[in-house]
């Protein structure tokens, strides 16, 4: 057994604990980074990489049926899921491959095994290789992530019942799929697999799908969603769960109160996520978790005296790869005693990447009215924009502003439409910076793209009406 010095040991290597990594080596420590998987944590192996992969597939093909209204027809049109899952996994694999270089070129130890603390300034790895490491930290982040949290009582067996994780890797299409959640993994199968060719359903026990975006958002998507041929059914109870049979039949009592079977070839469970908090030696070394087991910390990012956490395992949400990066940055850039602040929040932007894909950054309208706001609202339609007229995807969508009246503080950007998720730094910026409607409608807009909308938006908010509506 051996045991080594570093300034900083960092448990996980997703994109809390990588981002971490590099930017402590950039402040010249010395560091290692204990892994158990391969690099790059869910986010690059089985999160947002592979799904936004799939979902390319799904969007191409989609814009393919659609071919004709661009003079474009193909006979004979063919999906292949091997083909869009070798697309997904060369993706992944440059992206991990990527931070294995990342870590090479910042001089990261990368220590392969399940690491433990083991008491003060101690992590404890088992290597995967066989044998045992001690390594001595003058600080320690922890970053271990977190897990698709299973629907209680039914177990995931990768085959009929799917986690997340499982439906990135089925070999064919299913007839039928049924989600539960219409959270963010809800909504992107949903879609991923409705263009595939599946029959979906979509159940969300909340009154609306997307529940954490601003109301008029979930109605907008609910409405696509139709017209895409996706069941939803929100505000229903799951009752049970029989996998037992050939098909598996969810039990439901839907938001009339009726009682529903429904029989479907695949079920995907995605009702959130659980921390991979267990079996780390927290307890042992006065790190405090919460009734669900995420880790409380500062806002700072500490968790117990030299010890931090980050990212998905920590109480703090929203849980976005994003965010967990910031997080990393942030606890590494205070244990270097650099001047830093907490993060604000309300500030990180969200992209669900169904079709039509979702974005949104601040309060919603509703949240703004319950803070105490009196709130003002601009809003423009993509069927008025030339540019989502040109991508032939003008039917549904909108960008959405809420402004504080009195001092015209931009306080929440909700976008639903076309490639949305590339637009909404706009949004991030106007909020990091506090800016005003006013200012929105000072910064012109470059013409014919879909981010127009959002300076259409502003001249609603300031003037009362946009100018191409
Ligand atoms: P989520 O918390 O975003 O959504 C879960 C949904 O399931 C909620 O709407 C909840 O009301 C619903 N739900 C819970 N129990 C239910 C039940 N018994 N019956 C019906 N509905 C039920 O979680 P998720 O979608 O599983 O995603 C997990 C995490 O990963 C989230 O933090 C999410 O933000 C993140 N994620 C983000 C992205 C993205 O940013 N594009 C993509 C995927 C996942």
């Amino acid at each position: 057994m051996s045991e080594s010095v570093y300034d900083l040991v960092i448990i996980g290597s997703g994109p809390g604990g990588y981002v971490a990594a590099v930017r402590a080596s950039q402040l010249g420590m010395r560091v290692a980074l204990v892994e158990s998987g391969p690099l790059g944590g869910v986010c690059l192996n089985v999160g947002c990489i592979p799904t936004k992969a799939l979902l390319h597939s799904a969007d191409l093909l989609d814009e393919v049926r659609e071919g004709k209204r661009f003079g474009i027809s193909v006979e004979g049109l063919n999906f292949d899921l091997g083909g869009a899952m070798k697309h997904k996994d060369a993706v992944v694999k440059a992206s991990t491959d990527g931070v294995g270089y990342l870590m090479k070129k910042n001089k990261v130890e990368v220590v392969t095994g399940w690491g433990r603390l083991a008491g003060r300034g101690q992590v404890h790895v088992r290597l995967n290789e066989g044998g045992e490491r001690t390594l001595s930290g003058k600080q320690i982040i922890v970053a271990t992530g977190a897990r698709p949290r299973p629907f209680p009582g039914v177990e995931f067996d990768g085959q009929r019942v799917l986690s997340s994780t499982d439906a990135l890797r089925l070999t064919t299409v299913p007839s039928s799929l049924l989600a539960i959640g219409a959270g963010a993994i809800g909504v992107e199968f949903a879609s991923m697999y409705r263009a595939f060719g599946a029959e979906v359903t979509l159940v969300e026990a909340l009154p609306r799908i997307v529940p954490n975006e601003d109301e008029e958002v979930s109605a907008e998507l609910a409405k696509a969603f139709q017209r895409r041929g996706i069941k939803t059914l929100a505000g229903a109870r799951v009752e049970g769960i029989d996998a037992g049979g050939e098909q598996v039949v969810v039990s439901l009592t839907d938001a009339s109160g009726k009682a529903q079977q429904i029989a479907v070839e695949k079920l995907l469970v995605a009702i959130g996520i659980a921390p991979n908090t267990e079996n780390i030696g927290l307890e042992e070394a006065g790190v405090k978790r919460n009734a669900r087991g995420f880790i409380e910390t500062d806002g700072f990012m500490r968790a117990a005296d030299g010890i931090y956490a980050i990212g998905d395992c920590v109480a703090a949400t929203p849980w976005l790869a994003h965010k967990a990066s910031a997080e990393g940055v942030l606890a590494v850039e205070h244990i270097a005693g650099l001047h830093v602040t907490p993060l604000d929040y309300r500030k990180i932007p969200a992209c669900t990447y169904c079709n039509p894909e979702i974005a949104s950054v601040g309060l919603t309208e509703a949240q703004a009215k319950e803070q105490g706001y009196q709130v003002k609202v601009g809003k423009f339609p993509f069927s008025a924009n030339g540019k989502a007229r040109v991508l032939g995807q003008s039917r549904f969508g909108f960008a959405k502003l809420i402004a504080d009246r009195q001092y015209g503080e931009i306080l929440g950007m909700h976008l639903i439409g076309p490639h949305v998720t590339e637009i909404i730094g706009e949004g991030g910026l106007a909020l990091t910076h506090e800016a005003t409607g006013e200012s929105l409608v000072q910064t012109i807009h470059a013409h014919p793209t879909l981010h127009e909308a959002i300076g259409e938006a502003a001249h609603a908010l300031e003037h009362g009406a946009a100018l191409n509506l």
